[in-house]
């Protein structure tokens, strides 16, 4: 077998034996295939896709490429969550401790930002001394003993969908359902959890920009799941604008304290109670949906879940001082309000778009080795369907640079398209998939 001859068989539109994927994946991941040669593959797979056996056998080849955790340790049901990303997606921040304090265990893994989305394990640092390189058995440990970690994704976690994954953002082949579907699905099976739920997201902020590709995305990851023994639901979710009202790393970590302690956006509320319900159905504590909603609203009044986060951070190894005080966090050096220009209705919002203002502020990263800035990122005060009046603040820019200020302000407003018409809210939940 040789790399040239796979290269060709895709590019001719043949489907791929499981040992010729292995045979590709074992190669990259030892850098016995080179970038060129992966870019090839990965293209060709791009142009012409791939079949459900190609998908599973390229899913389970990039999950076993490094370690895969045992979390039977954690009981028979280890749930576990993902989003395709978006805009603003501060969820995992919020659902974690909610569902962890009602019993249910959390052991997530998440990843940094790349691109216009953001990522977890970034909002976590934003916090100071929080760890999220901890090693595995720690991992573990945190679990068994406050029922919840969340940590950086370990150096030997499906490495093969790491290489992948930064090839396809350098190539712009990430926008794949057959690509994203075993990236996900990868992670998942290689980070030991049982059962899975994912959010779908879809819209302008999102991979998925309308509703049947995130449909066939959605059945691409049960597939998967089902083959690998992994009970999946898919929680379609909108995405045309950002969720909640803050984006940059800093900012979102100040809105999920506010969020657990009751101050929750609406869209946040629907998207963290519609996730938490099926991942509590999932670990076998309760299959009503509504009730399980109903539990999780009670455990964010009663300061539970607000209780389970301060654990979370202090166990990691962060100052709760922060999270307490939230005045305590850097302010970034510009904080500048952005005006309407007129009066009117917001129709629709440039999720994408901010997403890549927020990274030219120096909230994301562009290439892998960007250092991030906490403190910088956008404030989202009008949102689809609100009423604005001109002078009003559509939003506020948070900057530590003053040129990378001056050249995005424009930018920020022609973000927001407002018009005459009263324009409705958009249904922030779309669809659930099992
Ligand atoms: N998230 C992932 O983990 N992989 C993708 O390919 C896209 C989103």
């Amino acid at each position: 077998m040789n790399i040239l001859d796979i290269i060709a068989k895709k590019r001719d539109k043949k489907e791929l034996l499981k040992e010729e994927i292995d045979y590709f994946i074992e190669g990259y991941t030892n850098g016995k295939v080179t970038d060129y040669q992966a870019a090839a593959l990965i293209m060709a797979i791009y142009l012409n896709g791939m079949t459900n056996a190609e998908i599973t056998n390229l899913t389970l080849a990039m999950a076993f490429s490094g370690e895969v955790l045992d979390l039977s340790k954690l009981g028979e049901n280890v749930v576990d969550k993902h989003s395709t990303g978006g805009i603003g997606d501060k969820i995992t921040l919020i659902l974690m401790p909610v569902i962890a304090a009602m019993g249910v265990p959390v052991a997530k893994m998440s990843g940094r930002g790349l691109g216009f989305t953001g990522g977890t394990v970034d909002k976590l640092e934003s916090i100071p001394g929080y760890n999220t390189q901890i090693t595995v058995d720690e991992f573990i440990e945190n679990v068994e003993k406050i029922g919840i970690s969340l940590m950086g994704q370990t150096l030997n976690l499906a490495p093969a969908d790491k290489k992948i994954y930064a090839l396809r953002d350098a190539i712009n082949c990430v926008e794949n359902i057959p690509l994203i579907a075993s990236s996900i699905m990868s992670k998942k099976i290689a980070s030991g959890a049982n059962k899975i739920v994912l959010e779908v997201t879809v819209g302008s902020g999102a991979f998925m920009k309308n509703i049947d590709d995130a449909r066939k995305l959605s059945e691409t990851m049960i597939n998967i799941g089902k083959l690998a023994n992994k009970e999946t639901v898919c929680i379609l979710t909108n995405m045309d604008e950002p969720l909640g009202y803050s984006i940059g790393n800093t900012l979102e970590v100040i809105e999920a304290a506010e969020a657990l302690q009751g101050d929750i956006e609406e869209d946040v509320k629907q998207v963290v109670l519609e996730l938490g319900s099926y991942m509590i159905k999932l670990a076998g504590k309760g299959d009503n949906i509504e009730e399980n909603k109903r539990k999780m609203i009670e455990c964010i009044d009663s300061g539970a879940a607000y209780m389970k986060f301060l654990e979370l951070v202090e166990n990691q190894g962060g100052d709760v001082s922060y999270i307490n005080d939230v005045s305590k966090f850097e302010n970034a050096k510009y904080i500048y309000p952005v005006l309407s220009d007129k009066n009117g209705y917001v129709k629709s919002i440039k999720a994408e778009k901010l997403g890549k203002l927020s990274c030219e502020l120096g909230a994301g990263r562009v290439k892998k080795e960007d250092v991030i800035e906490n403190n910088v990122g956008l404030i989202i005060n009008k949102k689809i369907g609100d009423k604005v009046e001109k002078e009003e603040i559509l939003g506020i820019i948070h900057a530590n640079d003053e040129n990378k200020l001056k050249n995005v302000i424009e930018e920020f407003k022609q973000c927001f398209e407002i018009c005459d018409e009263f324009v409705e809210k958009p249904k922030v939940i779309l669809e659930i998939m099992e």
